[in-house]
């Protein structure tokens, strides 16, 4: 039987809404550390994870490692930055329509989201109103099917996205999470990612969560050692602190299987991302793995995923606490759809990073409970704003909540003088 009926009409723009002008593309090109992006901090920083040269760390110059995915490599088993993990910086969208209002929308991928923005996505943007996102979202993601479904197309496809929402907002003057589900909670409650969890719950958060210090190429001494590292912040924190454990896509079934009982006495909140995003079977053995084992902790992934399509395949393999980052995988429009699959199923929601879009996800919908604060500063102790210098005016939490305002969009206004922004490509050559 044939459902679609024909012929399917192309939406216009809605009449009487002001059309969509010009998509730009932008990067900054400010000098010093911090100017728009979480990885370009100087080797000191803990999120580098680099230690003293005998691999000891003392937590003010040097830090725990962190293990990844490019660990098993001696030549890159060092600082995370030796494999460039700050090379491919921030991409700033401004979606501007004819009245001259101005949607601001953020991703990762530099000048090479930049330029799928500017030379093919404006396509589907330009000429449009800000309402019709959906369909605005469904023309982006079948036209970049052929190089795009996962990664930098969908980081770009995330950024206009967001500055679509935030545009709207502004059209309609009111807050994104309005647009969506409204407000579910008063504040959001937050828990610190650190390498410090002692300051952390000084600071008042809601749990702390540590990044993994070997995975197996450390061999037996690095278990050992892993397990030491949980035991010494379980008895500094003491019992009823919440601790989560980032395992950054270092381990493998059997590793984080085995992991997983030794800590099971340090009552862990969630293991997160033990795995290569890919690895959809071997998510299935450990989600197996993770149901036979009660009383561990709950098995957490997909900062990595993209779309409904991945988070499903999640789903279906056991994850029990789904992490989408709405700067990555599709935005605010496919992100609703995560929620609605996550809620349908029992799984439990936690947005990845991304700070003040990931609270007004957390906002809009009842089914998050929980977001995450990066501690950016060098040492973890101290509040300092998720994306540098990028805005004036990022919501900070106080004592463990982000309250957020009640200004149109989502509220965020770029720091010009500071991060020198370009714009890459233009349209020569274009249609
Ligand atoms: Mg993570």
């Amino acid at each position: 039987m044939l459902l679609e009926p024909r012929p399917f009409s192309d939406v216009k723009p809605t009449r009487g809404g002001p059309k969509i002008k010009e998509v730009r593309a932008l990067v900054s090109r400010a000098d010093g550390y911090g100017a728009s992006d979480v990885h370009d901090t100087p080797e000191t920083h803990w999120i580098l994870g680099q230690t003293a040269a005998d691999g000891s760390w003392d937590h003010e110059k040097t830090h725990p490692p962190i293990t990844n995915p490019m660990s098993r490599f001696p030549k890159y088993s060092g600082s995370r930055k030796s494999w460039g993990v700050a090379n491919v910086p921030s991409v700033i969208v401004e979606i501007e329509d004819e009245n001259g209002l101005v949607g601001i929308g953020l991703s990762t991928g530099g000048e090479a989201a930049a330029f799928l923005i500017e030379r093919h996505l404006a396509l589907f943007v330009e000429g449009q109103t800000a309402s019709d996102r959906s369909h605005i979202w469904d023309q982006m993601f079948r036209a970049s099917i052929h190089y795009g479904r996962k990664g930098l197309a969908l980081h770009a496809i995330s950024a206009i996205d967001l500055a679509l929402w935030d545009l709207y907002g502004k059209t309609l003057n009111e807050p994104v999470y309005n647009l969506m589900g409204g407000r579910t909670k008063e504040r959001i409650p937050v828990y610190a990612t650190t390498s410090r969890p002692d300051l952390a719950k000084d600071l008042g958060f809601h749990g702390a969560k540590i990044p993994l210090p070997y995975g197996p190429s450390a061999g037996h001494a690095g278990m050992k050692s892993n397990v030491a590292f949980i035991e010494g912040w379980r008895k500094t924190v003491g019992p009823d602190f919440p601790l989560m454990l980032d395992c950054y896509m270092a381990l493998d079934v059997e590793y984080t299987a085995d992991l997983a009982q030794r800590l099971k006495p340090y009552d862990l909140t969630w293991i997160e991302e033990p795995l290569m995003p890919d690895d959809y079977a071997g998510h299935a053995k450990l989600g197996r793995r993770f149901e036979s084992m009660s009383g561990c902790a709950t098995f957490a992934t997909g900062e990595h995923e993209y779309t409904q399509f991945g988070y499903q395949q999640l789903i279906d393999a056991g994850v029990q606490l789904l992490q989408p980052d709405v700067m990555w995988m599709g935005g605010p429009t496919e992100f609703s759809k995560i929620v609605a699959l996550a809620s349908a199923q029992s799984v439990a929601l936690v947005p990845h990073g991304c700070g003040v879009y990931g609270y007004y996800m957390a906002m809009a919908y009842d089914h998050i409970r929980l977001a995450e604060f990066m501690m950016m500063s060098e040492r973890g102790d101290q509040i300092e704003a998720n994306f540098g210098k990028m805005f004036q005016n990022e919501p900070l939490p106080e004592q463990g909540y982000i309250e957020l305002p009640t200004t149109p969009g989502f509220g965020l206004e770029l720091n010009r003088t500071e991060i020198n922004l370009i714009r890459p490509y233009d349209r020569r050559g274009i249609r």
